[in-house]
């Protein structure tokens, strides 16, 4: 079978930047541990587990060692919590991250109402609304519910791993029911090249296969992206990969999430090529 990878594909600045501070703090530390998931990737964190890496749930786990910040953030609430225990704090949270941070509080101080298109139990969006309670995270785009702001004037960002069509589609629907607009486009950089790149890839391909995290955003808008032009393939490594669902495809394209590593892409394309 012929296989085609993505233009861009795989780990992103952030993620590549999170994974190595966690690495090299194993070496000065054998007690290191990250406030949920550093990234959403099994297989990195199996691999830093392995190097004593720990996942901890709640701050009240922490009591000495180092602990990393996740690429997807904190709130100032607990950095803050953390700050008193007096631990080893690394901050792999990722800058543009921290960017939407900056603007909800700017927009804040100006006592000016936020909406974030994002996913609501996302740990990024999670850690924004923990600082900022009154901030709306968007899931689903309806007109109804975006009644309440019409006429007002609101700040509109959008999570760095959403896709710009539904930040469009947030900012149609805003000014449909009459509200005042300043928006900032806080997609990242990391997430468009991918985005673009899928549907790119989706068009020139029979099927495409998309690896990454289950709990991936980026990975899921990626699926999202090239379910809409050709068959595509959800997997999280080659291990999943079934012979019976690509008998009929000649051309397979391969993209994958920010978060997942190269090996795994490679993995997945010599197992493809081998059907
Ligand atoms: S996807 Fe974007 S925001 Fe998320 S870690 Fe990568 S570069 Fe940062």
């Amino acid at each position: 079978m012929q296989v085609i990878r993505a233009d861009h594909a795989g780990f992103c600045f952030g993620v590549q930047r999170a994974v190595e501070l966690a690495r090299s703090a194993t070496k000065d530390s054998d007690r290191v541990a990250t406030l949920g998931e550093l990234i959403h990737n099994p297989e990195i964190l199996e691999e830093l587990n392995a190097r004593g890496v720990r996942t901890i749930a709640a701050i009240s786990k922490i009591h000495d060692g180092v602990i990393v910040i996740r690429a997807h953030g904190i709130s100032q609430k607990k950095l803050t919590a953390i700050k008193k225990k007096k631990i080893k704090i690394i901050d792999a949270s990722c800058p543009f991250v921290k960017k939407i941070h900056a603007e909800v509080a700017k927009l804040s101080v100006q006592k000016i109402p936020v909406v974030i298109l994002g996913r609501r139990g996302h740990p990024e969006m999670r850690a924004v609304v923990e600082d900022f309670p009154g901030v709306e995270v968007v899931q689903k785009i309806a007109l109804k519910r975006l009644q309440k702001f019409a006429g007002q004037q609101i700040g509109v960002l959008a999570q760095t791993t959403e896709s710009p069509e539904n930040f469009e589609k947030l900012l149609t629907a805003l000014d449909q029911v009459g509200a005042k607009i300043i928006s900032q486009n806080t997609i990242c950089g990391a997430t468009l090249d991918r985005q673009k790149a899928a549907s790119k890839l989706a068009r020139k391909v029979d099927a495409v296969v998309v690896v990454g995290g289950k709990k991936s955003n980026n990975t899921k808008k990626l699926f999202e992206l090239a379910n809409k032009i050709k068959p595509t393939f959800w997997i999280e490594n080659e291990s999943e990969i079934q012979k019976k669902d690509f008998v009929k495809f000649n051309k397979v394209g391969v993209t994958a999430g920010a978060s997942t590593p190269e090996k795994t892409i490679e993995r997945v394309c010599r197992t493809l090529k081998k059907l």
